[in-house]
């Protein structure tokens, strides 16, 4: 015990009294929890306790990234990221948008848990209003694992929020030496360290020896001109995803309704299609004012508006690119400002 508490002070003070370069870029590190913070009882084991570290045990594993960027850091939660919560998406928002408002740093990067890093990226892509850079990184081994990947995701991360080539991208996410815009990208894998993939579109760029390399752009960056906003405690409307399989009954699409959901996005088969018992409930959940969005579970592609399913007749929308869990961040943004269904489709292929 007296080790630990010797050791995060050591790592407290030298993060902290590490001479800043008023040559490098201010990168702003915002701590949430994750594998990345994660610990063990032993480093040849896979078992752990997402979150456990502080920000300044992260920093003080990578030294190196202060002859990069003027980091500091701020802890926002210490969660695994399966139990992030709107309201920590809602926090992360506020405080990013009020970092760059202040000029208080150039970019930011978020340390995060994987399991849910592709939902926060795209909630963060659709309400932080600035240019600057966000990345977020995470890790598949804790960092007390052999070969823990946290502290070299961390230093490319600084690495690419550091490079002026990376403003205006939109929230990115930083793995295992690809970059990946944050609206495309998804967790591919279970426990590999290749955990993520970007099914549409491949991934962004790379960094790679120190080096920042981007090879596509994304043509659906929002950041200044973005609609959607949000404030602490914003109350986002209730929008669940049910899934579709061989031979599903409706109860959970009418258990949702009744639950009082506002949306609802089904995880369709194939093209975003579903059975006649789906039809039926999603028919009735229409005729009551849900928003029902099609998008899909096949891993990728885009649901095509009136293809196998009438969504004229139906009152459905789609997703079109984007996956069951992306569908549900930007619907429920979508429903703090319009119950129009057009518009909302809008967003669909616009965002
Ligand atoms: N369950 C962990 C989390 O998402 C997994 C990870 O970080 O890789 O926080």
């Amino acid at each position: 015990m007296k080790k630990i508490i010797l050791f995060s002070l050591i790592a407290f003070v030298s993060v902290h009294l590490l001479a800043q370069d008023a040559n490098l870029p201010r990168v702003k590190i915002l701590a949430t929890g994750g594998t990345i913070a994660g610990a063990g009882n032993a480093a040849d084991r896979a078992g752990y306790k997402a979150g456990a570290l502080p920000i300044d045990e992260l920093l003080a594993a990578v030294p190196q990234i202060h002859k990069i960027a003027n980091v500091t850091g701020e802890q926002i939660a210490s969660v695994g990221s399966q139990d992030i919560t709107i309201a920590i998406w809602e926090k992360l928002a506020v405080r990013i948008n009020e970092i760059f408002e202040k000029n208080e740093a150039d970019a930011v990067v978020i340390t995060h848990g994987t399991d849910t890093q592709e939902e926060t990226s795209y909630f963060l892509d659709l309400t932080v209003h600035y240019k600057n850079t966000v990345v977020i990184t995470g890790s598949m081994r804790p960092a007390t694992g052999i070969s823990a990947d946290g502290p070299k995701n961390l230093y490319d991360a600084v690495t690419v929020a550091a490079n002026p080539l990376s403003r205006g991208r939109g929230v990115l996410v930083c793995f295992n030496e690809s970059i990946y815009d944050g609206r495309d990208v998804t967790k591919i894998s279970t426990t590999k360290l290749n955990a993520f993939a970007s099914p549409n579109t491949g991934p962004l760029g790379q960094v790679y020896d120190g080096k920042v390399e981007y090879y596509s752009i994304s043509i659906r960056e929002v950041n200044v001109g973005s609609p959607f906003s949000v404030k602490l405690d914003s109350r986002l409307p209730k929008v669940d995803i049910v899934y579709m399989y061989a031979d599903a009954s409706p109860s959970l699409i009418n258990c949702s309704v009744s639950d009082g959901a506002k949306g609802l996005v089904i995880a369709g088969v194939g093209n975003g299609n579903f059975n006649k018992a789906y039809m039926d409930a999603i028919s009735a959940a229409v005729k009551k004012g849900v928003i029902v969005c099609r998008a899909a579970r096949s891993v990728s592609g885009r649901v095509v508006l009136e293809d196998e399913i009438n969504d004229k007749e139906l009152g459905t929308i789609v997703s079109d690119d984007l996956n069951p869990q992306k569908a549900r961040v930007l619907l429920m943004l979508g429903l703090m400002n319009t119950s129009d269904k057009a518009k909302l489709q809008e967003y669909f292929f616009k965002y």
